[in-house]
């Protein structure tokens, strides 16, 4: 069987080694910066023979794509992000950008999001070149900027730019192994509520921004959005999550400031999701707010009877199919795009954005196994 010889030939030293390369080359985000790792990621991709294109909407937020195969007949994506969040040093017992593997663990910021993932995708197609098995269709590497902030610079871009054609795509974010179908989107909103000041021995006379603030703090904190509930993902949800209000204990407070982070389910859109924020607002009184989104990720899906699913869990190994708690670029591909996109990857969300990251090499080994079979056999 040629998938199973391709997954036989990857090869755990080397599929470790470029892990930790690529997290040595720090890109983190913000600032924004990933120039330090394009060259490693183009020395892998020309290792592979592929076709390098450095895709640069602006200077300095470069992403790589490489593709490897004739172009002709199907192309299968991967698409994973090459910027990472901050670290807070002193949180951290390993250093951070070092590449240290112990006992089994291979350490770093990106080492599950999402450097991991990627080394993956690569040694995987390595693995195919080892074992002499041609993939016959076209596998396009898109090593993209800015995701870490909401992928403007980087997949959103891309697919703006037309640069983005594919009949199947990964996307190897930290997901235990499991296979990623859907996930929520996100709305975070600032909301201003606003009072009369007053002398605070007299608070009758004036309006509490603050008092008012607290009945909407009820009013949107663990509401309950109705609708269906989503088999994979639930509930919508809400946290509010910061409140800052008032001048002074003596005075009645003018002004008050919440921020909430809504997530919602595949189909809600930003207008919507705002829609039922005042709604819920207006319903328990009658304030004088104002609200301002900060940030929107739509949420996203693909059907599990698309047979590409069932195809991708014959590579990986029968894989359970799951529902994801946080947003990834396969958004992008999915809704604007109608590509059929998976989640898949090693290392954990939970460990993700955490002090002293790390994913493990047996995930490493597993995930580029799975990379090498579907190489192996994706026709499209
Ligand atoms: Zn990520």
């Amino acid at each position: 069987m040629t998938a199973e010889a391709a997954a036989a030939a990857v090869h755990t030293g080397r599929v470790t080694a470029l892990a930790a390369e690529l997290i040595r080359h720090d890109t983190r985000n913000p600032p924004g910066g990933e120039q330090p790792v394009v060259e490693p990621l183009v020395a892998a991709l020309r290792d592979l023979g592929a076709a390098i294109e450095v895709f640069e909407p602006v200077p300095g937020r470069p992403s790589v794509l490489g593709h490897v195969g004739s172009g002709a007949g199907p192309t299968l994506l991967v698409n994973g992000h090459i910027d990472v969040v901050p670290v807070v040093e002193a949180d951290w017992a390993v250093p951070p950008f070092g590449g240290q593997v112990r006992d089994g663990l291979l350490y770093g910021r990106g080492a599950c999001d999402m450097k991991g993932g990627i080394a993956a995708a690569l040694e995987g197609l390595r693995a195919c070149r080892d074992a002499g098995v041609v993939p016959p269709a076209t596998i396009a590497f898109h090593f993209v900027a800015d995701e870490e902030t909401g992928g403007r610079l980087g997949t959103e871009a891309l697919v703006g730019s037309g640069l983005v054609k594919a009949d199947a795509a990964v996307v190897p974010e930290p997901s235990e192994l499991a296979v990623g179908v859907a996930e929520r989107g996100v709305l975070m909103a600032e909301i201003t509520v606003r009072g009369r000041a007053a002398h605070g021995s007299d608070p009758g006379v004036g309006r509490s921004a603050v008092a008012d603030a607290a009945r909407i703090v009820s009013a949107l904190h663990l509401a309950d959005f109705g609708g269906h509930v989503h088999p994979l993902l639930g509930s919508p949800t809400c946290n509010v999550g910061t409140i800052a209000g008032g001048t002074a204990a003596n005075i009645v407070a003018a002004e008050c400031r919440l921020r909430v982070d809504r997530r919602v389910l595949p189909g809600q859109t930003r207008a919507g999701a705002l829609a039922q924020i005042t709604r819920l607002i207006d319903a328990v009184g009658a304030f004088d707010y104002d609200t301002t989104v900060l940030a929107f990720a739509e949420g996203s899906e693909l059907d599990v009877e698309h047979p590409f699913v069932a195809e991708f869990r014959g590579a990986a190994g029968h894989a359970p199919v799951r529902g994801l708690k946080l947003g990834t670029d396969a958004r992008f591909l999915r809704n604007r795009l109608g590509i059929p996109a998976v989640v898949y990857g090693p290392g954990s969300a939970r460990v993700a954005h955490t002090a002293d990251e790390y994913v493990p090499v047996a995930e490493l080994v597993a995930a580029a196994r799975t990379f090498a079979r579907l190489y192996a056999t994706f026709r499209g």
